[in-house]
């Protein structure tokens, strides 16, 4: 039985009123089968929830972050590994100095280590610019950007949500995601309780995800939902009358939108301390330490690191560096993802009278004024700003 196209949009003018959002949806139709065919059988379907977001996105969306222009798989990949564990506004000035000076794949591969320490110092998670440095080489060493799912998911430091942002993004490919942002808009979408992080949580939400991902404009609906989490269902206070799923989110619906996400289970992070001590010379040398290449601060610049001041100071005449005074500063906390770390900070001034170098490769006496130059966690960084360059 045929029907006619005049009907349908005689019916559409008359019975659908999309919201000036959805203008530009084509309405959808759904006909029961078998059923004597009247209007009262035609059912208009409703926007499905990546045709809001998208429509939410193409009008309120962030189109000019500087990861959405000139989009290639490095550029891509490179803000991924930056926005992880690091908010939009914090990433933007390190991704341009970054891009600045690593414009491509090539020139990451091929620099060494510390000078991409240098340019992530600052953004924490030093894991992240070991693996980005790690996978470039291998990369670089493949000759192409991996263009499937199982190759990326290879590569140090590429999970499966990154490799889906890569390849939808960059490669137009139909990839769910599924970071921070996107469990959080599922999981408040269909009231979904339990820490998402915990396997079973999470194998739902991957399914959730890849059930709306859309096989047209997947890039779009990649960043739109990316979007959606960090500007609109925000961690604490989701601005749900400007959210274009408000309608059918059960954690609105129920009040649970402070409940949900559920957080993770509190656990109490151990304390470990140490002594930080700043060893600086007549000339205003100071020494630091490069730390090993994995664990914390792998890879970095540092100052040696004792259990007690007396180790710190017995260490000194080891080394045949003779203490003329010492100042303990006031104990400050970092707290990294499992401990507490609790350092005292220890200025030992000392009479280098050998310019004693060490082992040349990982001990360096280096200018306090230019000490900035070297790639250094951020609790070194400040500590060197409040007390070496502000006396010096
Ligand atoms: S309605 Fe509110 S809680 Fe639900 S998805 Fe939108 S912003 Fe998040």
């Amino acid at each position: 039985m045929k029907f006619s196209v005049d009907k349908f949009r005689h019916f559409e003018k008359n019975h659908h009123k999309p919201r000036s959002c959805y203008q530009n949806i084509p309405v959808n139709y759904r006909i029961i089968r078998d059923a004597p065919l009247s209007f009262k059988k035609i059912i208009p379907m409703k926007p499905t929830i990546a045709e809001k977001i998208l429509c939410w996105f193409d009008q309120h969306g962030r189109k000019d972050l500087p990861w959405q222009l000139e989009i290639s798989p490095y550029r891509v990949w490179v803000s991924e590994i930056m926005l992880q564990q690091t908010q939009v506004t914090t990433v933007i000035p390190y991704y341009h100095r970054f891009m600045t000076h690593f414009p491509d794949l090539e020139s990451l591969a091929v620099a060494p280590l510390d000078d991409v320490l240098l340019h992530w110092a600052g953004l924490g998670y030093y894991a992240r610019a070991r693996n980005l440095h790690k996978s470039a080489r291998l990369i670089h060493q493949l000759g192409q950007f991996p263009t499937s799912l199982d190759a990326l998911i290879t590569l140090p430091g590429i999970g499966r949500s990154t490799a889906g942002a890569i390849l939808s993004i960059a490669f137009k490919q139909h990839q769910p995601i599924l970071d921070g942002n996107v469990k959080r808009v599922l999981a408040r979408y269909h009231a979904i309780s339990g820490w998402t992080g915990d396997p079973k949580v999470e194998r739902e939400l991957w399914r959730l995800s890849t059930s709306y991902t859309p096989k047209q404009r997947t890039a779009d609906y990649t960043q739109a939902m990316m979007d959606l989490g960090a500007t609109v269902c925000t961690r604490s206070k989701p601005a749900c009358p400007h959210c274009p799923i408000q309608a059918d989110c059960l954690a609105h619906k129920n009040a649970l939108t402070q409940q949900l996400p559920t957080p993770k289970p509190k656990q109490t992070l151990p304390i470990k301390e140490c002594i930080l001590t700043i060893l600086m010379d007549q000339h205003q040398n100071i020494l630091l330490i490069q730390r090993p290449p994995s664990g914390i601060w792998g890879g970095l610049w540092s100052f040696p690191e004792f259990s007690s001041l007396d180790d710190s100071l017995g260490w000194c005449v080891e080394q045949q560096l003779p203490v003329l005074e010492s100042q303990i500063l006031a104990p400050q906390r970092h707290t990294f993802s499992h401990f507490h770390l609790d350092y005292t900070p220890v200025i030992i001034k000392i009479n280098n009278l050998n310019n004693n170098v060490m082992e040349a490769n990982t001990r360096i006496w280096y200018k306090a004024a230019e000490i900035n130059s070297l790639a250094l966690p951020a609790p070194i960084s400040r500590l060197v700003q409040q007390y070496i360059i502000e006396n010096v």
